[in-house]
């Protein structure tokens, strides 16, 4: 593939995928995307221009950048709690890391639209019957538990459609919590402390909010609250209070660009707005309207398939898993195919190997980007290598392995003179009914063991760290940035 072949937002059609979705009833499909992409952008260009912008940040380590969320969200669990528990977390993940390691947070949210899911095989046995693999809520149904119905798992396009609300629904609730103050460092043991059994946690937590809220307060009086100003995209910002914590309270929401005729049906021709700098300046740009960022999951990455293909048409940054298996020259190439022009801000590369790998690789991976100048942003997932299962049968993750392949990454972008950027997480600040968090991963300061995986295990795709074993690995990231 080259950056001069011509680029359309269908011309991945031409090119193998992986991960496809086979619909029957393909005139039902076809109705469908119709009138998706009748309906309005969900996400509009400044706001994804500006994203470009705090992306460019992060790459010149002005800015730390965090990734997060659900493995995969389902449509029921589209509910106020859930989102506002996801929005709190995500929001004292980010003070933690504003207070300790004093930089800005750009918060991007695995929310919205993160609803379809690669897999390992098309097809699973359950309860002696060979079926469709569940990919995500937008392509087929789980099943409910103990009861699964095999008709569900046919792809049905009408899910699509279902999404697209689906998502436009989270924002408008997050919008709105965002804009009535839920972010407000007033209160932030509104945003769902109350749970957190360990007091040490606890005390940690609301000695920081106190520091922050007296050093506002102060700001405040001597008048100098919001900070310097940034123009961007349309897009007037300030880089204090106003913008990190409450406005750009949640910079952006992504998910994983799986399903191209979806993304397809929401890629729009639009004017660029005033102020923005491109390498090839145009009065217009492809943007995908379903999310601020998409990106290319570990198993769509070839170099030659649909889904670079259409990746890199699109204005949006973008994400990159990397994992063991991409060979140097590869990540190279890839570079130049998806960013010709070597814009900062375009290309986010999230390395994922696993604790056991990651010495292998990174140090690799690193020293070929560096050799050829692209500016990238790196951030670590340390979930996705680390997935193991647990002598009951469910799919976990141990904390410490999770802390060991971030520390190792720390440690090796420092010894090849590179930065670790961010970090991409899979966490829920969800309760059980009982009103305690999940159990899903193993370890972290609950110590949380085998035996206690089952109580409260809510996660129907990968386990998730809960809310206080998340805050663990902000104050284990923020000490580092101490030091
Ligand atoms: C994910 O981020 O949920 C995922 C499937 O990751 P990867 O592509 O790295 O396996
Ligand atoms: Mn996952």
């Amino acid at each position: 593939m080259s950056p001069t072949e011509p680029w359309s937002p269908s011309s991945w059609k031409s090119k193998p995928i992986a991960q496809d979705v086979e619909y029957e009833d393909t005139a039902h499909l076809t109705k469908v995307l119709s009138k998706i992409e009748r309906l309005p952008p969900l996400v509009t260009p400044s706001e994804i221009e500006r994203l470009r912008h705090q992306l460019a940040m992060v790459q010149r380590n002005e800015a730390f950048l965090l990734h997060a969320g659900d493995c995969a969200e389902s449509f029921d669990a589209c509910t106020h709690e859930n989102i506002s528990a996801k929005i709190g977390l995500i929001l004292s993940f980010s003070l933690i890391l504003i207070w300790g390691a004093r930089r800005p947070v750009v918060r991007i949210g695995r929310i919205a639209g993160q609803y379809a899911k690669p897999r390992s095989s098309p097809k699973e046995t359950i309860d002696g019957k060979v079926v469709l693999s569940f990919r995500g809520d937008n392509v087929n149904g789980q099943g409910a538990f103990l009861c699964l119905d095999p008709n569900d798992r046919n792809p049905n396009p009408e899910r699509l459609l279902s999404a697209y609300f689906h998502s436009t629904t989270t924002l408008n609730y997050v919008r709105g919590l965002l804009t009535s103050g839920f972010a407000s460092l007033h209160h932030p043991r509104d945003w769902s402390l109350s749970h957190v059994r360990s007091p040490s946690l606890r005390k940690e937590f609301e000695q920081i909010v106190d520091s922050l809220s007296d050093a506002l307060d102060f700001s405040r009086t001597i008048g100098v609250e919001n900070g310097p100003v940034f123009e961007q995209g349309g897009a007037r910002g300030t880089v204090g209070e106003v913008d990190f914590y409450t406005r750009q309270a949640l910079s952006a929401f992504v998910h994983e660009g799986l399903m191209l005729e979806y993304e397809q049906a929401l890629t729009r021709l639009l004017p660029v707005p005033a102020g923005v700098t491109m390498a090839h300046s145009s009065p217009t740009a492809h943007y995908n309207t379903s999310a601020h960022f998409l990106w290319i999951g570990d198993r769509t990455r070839q170099l030659t398939g649909a889904h670079v293909e259409y990746f890199r048409g699109i204005r949006n940054p973008i994400g990159i898993k990397v994992g063991p298996s991409m060979q140097g020259d590869e990540l190279v190439r890839l570079l130049d195919v998806v960013n010709p022009d070597k814009e900062a801000g375009r290309v986010t590369l999230i390395t994922r190997y696993g604790a056991g790998k990651v010495q292998d690789h990174l140090a690799g991976h690193i020293q070929a980007v560096q050799k050829t100048n692209h500016p990238v942003v790196w951030i670590c997932d340390p979930m996705h290598g680390n997935t193991l299962t647990s002598s009951t049968g469910l799919k976990t993750r141990n904390f410490g392995t999770i802390i060991a392949e971030l520390t190792a990454s720390l440690r090796i972008h420092a010894e090849c003179n590179s930065r670790l950027g961010g970090v991409s997480l899979e966490f829920t600040g969800e309760l059980a009914e009982d009103g305690f968090s999940v159990t899903e991963c193993l370890g972290g300061s609950m110590e949380l063991s085998e035996d206690e995986l089952g109580l409260r295990y809510q996660s129907f795709c990968d386990p998730r760290l809960n809310f206080e074993q998340s805050l663990d690995v902000a104050f284990l990231i923020s000490n580092h940035f101490q030091k």
